[in-house]
């Protein structure tokens, strides 16, 4: 798979596209145990990305991410701005040589998900972004040379599962943990907006993959 410039073009995008159409969800989802702002937060940061997809699409990747990372740091704000861009920002410094496969792909994103556990001192089971982005790249990780669609498929059902997850727990970081027990029954706003993600990533992939092989055909 080539990650040419119009593919990464194709990754910006998606990413923001789910975002935006999505932001009245996840401030639904922040209003509830938070303080309603993480769709507007995030709708923010993706425009700005996508207002400037196409000098960021034509930079490698390793530039391309810290360039999309900055941009979430400088505008989206709250919790999950210095959250999402220190996960761009250190998929983007392992990025420094072209993706070949699904290892390199894996480095990266385990990088990134290491970041996000210092910066906001969290791990999995604390009702968290992590609860999507951790299994994800531990599976990501394990995945070796298999077949690419059937590992983006799992990752997929992952993200699902650990958003899911986040109903039943009680939030221990961020504002929900205010609400101790009374943040049980909800899912996390953050977990919400990863699993988009991970879903317009993996789509992506998975069209080219499907592309590549009709041209092959
Ligand atoms: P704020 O909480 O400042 O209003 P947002 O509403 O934009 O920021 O983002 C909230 C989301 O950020 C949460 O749903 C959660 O997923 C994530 N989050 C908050 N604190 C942490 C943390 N310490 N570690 C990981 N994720 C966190
Ligand atoms: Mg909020």
């Amino acid at each position: 798979m080539i990650l040419d410039e119009a593919f990464r073009k194709r990754l910006i995008i998606a990413a923001a596209e789910t975002i935006l159409a999505h932001a009245e969800e996840l401030t639904e989802l922040d209003r509830a145990i938070g303080d309603g702002d993480h769709g507007l937060n995030m709708k923010r940061g993706f425009e700005a990305v996508l207002g400037d997809a196409d000098s960021l699409a034509g930079k490698p990747l390793g530039e391309l991410l810290k360039g999309a990372g900055t941009q979430l740091v400088m505008t989206i704000g709250g919790a999950s701005g210095p959250l999402y861009g220190s996960l761009l920002i250190a998929m983007g410094k392992t990025a420094v040589e072209p993706l070949v496969d699904l290892t390199g792909a894996a480095r990266i994103l385990a990088e990134g998900v290491e970041a996000v556990r210092k910066r906001g001192k969290s791990d999995i089971g604390e009702k968290t972004m992590l609860d999507v982005l951790a299994p994800v790249s531990e599976r990501l990780s394990a995945a070796g040379s298999a077949d690419a669609a059937g590992i983006a498929a799992e990752l997929c059902a992952l993200a699902d599962r650990g958003l899911e997850s986040t109903r039943q727990m009680r939030a221990t970081k961020g504002r929900a943990s205010f609400l101790g027990e009374r943040s049980v029954g909800h899912l996390d706003p953050g977990a919400r907006s990863s699993q988009l993600l991970v879903h317009a990533i993996c789509g992506v992939f998975v069209r080219e993959l499907q592309r590549e092989e009709a041209g092959a055909a």
